[in-house]
């Protein structure tokens, strides 16, 4: 069987992930029971929801185990298989894990031909895609002419929100980190226009997205919380929809309430939680309408790809320090 590297989680982190909460593991892969498959992996999806896993929290995945593979997304070829379904030489995406192979017992099988790259998978068939989608026409509703704000703009998911926005005939505005990210968002994504937060006080923020959204916000995307999520409440309409999909400024500190939640009060706007393992059902229509304008032209995808196992922790943390520029997917093979 072949020899296998995993990335384990040894110590819960505290804060920023560091070096001495992982191993890199080498072990022989296991022989397969009936029904089982084995996977080489090719690449995984670095996810900032990683970062919860590690936690001894409740959430809507249990905690990773200590000694356990970080769990990822992950697509790759079938190099064994005891699974009718699943033949040798086939794609397909599983919960591999950051690990170099893996033994699954199901999985999706993926055509590397649908999409530009086979890549292109982890950022329309599942993950930032659906999730992009799905957050904003299910949860957000946008109508055509409505304003949509969305912050962590230049990323996986909000790059893909500004665009969906558009082709839904809406304005949208940005927010990123950086004026290399913001001329991004105007340039690469189409959004109407950009606001860099980085430096700006809570109050220039507001003043920020009140000049960029002379007449409201009808729709607020929100990736990241903390002082951008109350900024963008006091620039809400009166009905407007937060799609409260992450809170990355918060996923390495203890979390700070929202100050601004009496908007919700004073505008009768509604604010609520979007998690993609809830529409399930939901996530082929999706990803077939992504993969559709992918292949139109109508859909950029940027994809951030670092290499090698050994880098997995690097690659992870630019989730936090924002120097992903696009998707962010660590090669395994
Ligand atoms: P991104 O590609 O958007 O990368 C994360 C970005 O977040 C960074 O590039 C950085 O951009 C920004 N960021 C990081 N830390 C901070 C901070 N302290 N303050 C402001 N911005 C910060 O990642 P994803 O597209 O994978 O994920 C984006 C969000 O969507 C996350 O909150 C994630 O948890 C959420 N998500 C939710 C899902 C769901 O089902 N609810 C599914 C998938 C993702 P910048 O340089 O602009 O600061």
């Amino acid at each position: 069987m072949p020899i296998n590297r995993s990335f384990t989680l040894v110590r819960r982190p505290s804060g920023m992930p560091e070096d001495a909460d992982f191993a890199l593991v080498t072990d022989e892969t296991p022989g397969l029971s009936e029904g089982q498959f084995l996977v080489r992996n090719h690449y995984a999806s670095l996810d900032p929801a990683m970062r919860g896993w590690m936690d001894d929290k409740p959430s809507y995945m249990p905690p990773i185990r200590l000694g356990d593979v970080i769990r990822a997304s992950t697509i790759g070829v079938v190099v064994q298989s005891r699974h009718a379904d699943f033949p040798e030489g086939a794609w397909v995406a599983t919960l591999g894990g950051i690990a170099e192979y893996s033994v699954q017992q199901t999985g999706r099988l993926i055509d590397p031909a649908a999409l530009p790259l086979v890549t292109n998978y982890l950022s329309v068939g599942t993950g930032v895609g659906p999730t992009a989608y799905l957050g904003l026409l299910d949860i957000g509703k946008p109508r055509a002419g409505e304003t949509v704000l969305v912050s962590g703009a230049a990323g996986g998911v909000g790059s893909l929100v500004g665009q969906i926005a558009k082709i839904q005939g809406c304005r949208a505005i940005g927010i990123a980190g950086g004026p290399e990210k913001c001329a991004r968002l105007i340039d690469d994504y189409g959004y109407d226009a950009a606001i860099d937060y980085r430096g700006k006080s809570e109050q220039e923020l507001v003043s920020a997205i009140r000049a960029a959204a002379p007449d409201g916000v009808d729709v607020q995307f929100e990736n990241v919380g903390g002082a951008i999520l109350d900024a963008g409440l006091m620039n809400l309409n009166a009905k407007g929809r937060v799609v409260l999909c992450g809170l990355i400024s918060q996923y390495n500190s203890d979390p700070a309430p929202s100050r601004n939640l009496w908007q919700l009060i004073v505008h009768g706007a509604r604010i609520e939680g979007f998690i993609l393992t809830q529409h399930i059902a939901r996530i082929p229509q999706a990803a077939a309408q992504l993969t559709q304008w992918v292949n139109e032209g109508r859909l950029r995808i940027d994809e951030h790809i670092e290499e090698g196992i050994e880098n997995a922790l690097p690659a992870f943390l630019r989730l936090f320090a924002g120097t992903n520029h696009g998707k962010m997917i660590l090669k395994l093979s």
